[in-house]
């Protein structure tokens, strides 16, 4: 068991949150101090971390296949590939 360095509750290892505060240093606290500090709750937190891991990934995916793409079958199809990256970038920026 871990004590929340706010609220002094005790929680469970795997429920507590390291915060970096406003002057750079890292405190352990509960999910209901993180949700006070940052203004969103930690699910939606996680949430959009790991939408922006995923359209990371997804990005990436698609710049490596265009440039494949751009040397294997040429100009044209490098093209269409970065048009798909920028469609998919967007894609996923919207549904965050
Ligand atoms: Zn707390």
């Amino acid at each position: 068991m871990i004590k929340c360095e706010r609220c002094g509750r005790s929680i469970k290892e795997a429920d507590a949150l390291k915060h970096k505060t406003e002057d750079g240093k890292f405190e352990v606290i509960c999910q209901d101090c993180f949700k006070e500090a940052t203004g969103v709750d930690y699910k939606t937190f996680a949430f959009r971390r790991e939408n922006a891991k995923m359209t990371l990934f997804a990005v990436i995916f698609c710049l490596a296949a265009t440039i494949y793409a751009f040397v294997e079958k040429g100009a044209l199809y490098g093209a269409l590939g970065i048009v798909l990256t920028i469609l998919v970038y967007l894609f996923s920026s919207k549904t965050r």
